[in-house]
């Protein structure tokens, strides 16, 4: 028996909070209420360095 569920994801753009149901399978090139490839994208926050300390000095007797 094989049922498959066909998933419709409903896509939200991240710009301009429009959502819509692509029709085709896979990502939506574009958003439909503004145009723009970049309506998935999440911003990327580039962490710096939390200030970890390498503690990879061990007591080597000289
Ligand atoms: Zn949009």
């Amino acid at each position: 028996m094989g049922m498959k569920m066909v998933r419709v994801r409903q896509a939200t753009c991240i710009r301009c909070n429009y959502a819509w149901l692509p029709r085709k399978p896979g990502r939506p090139t574009k958003c439909p209420g503004c145009f723009d490839g970049d309506w998935d994208k999440k911003r990327i926050y580039r962490k710096k360095g939390t200030g970890k300390k390498r503690a990879g000095k061990k007591g080597k007797k000289a």
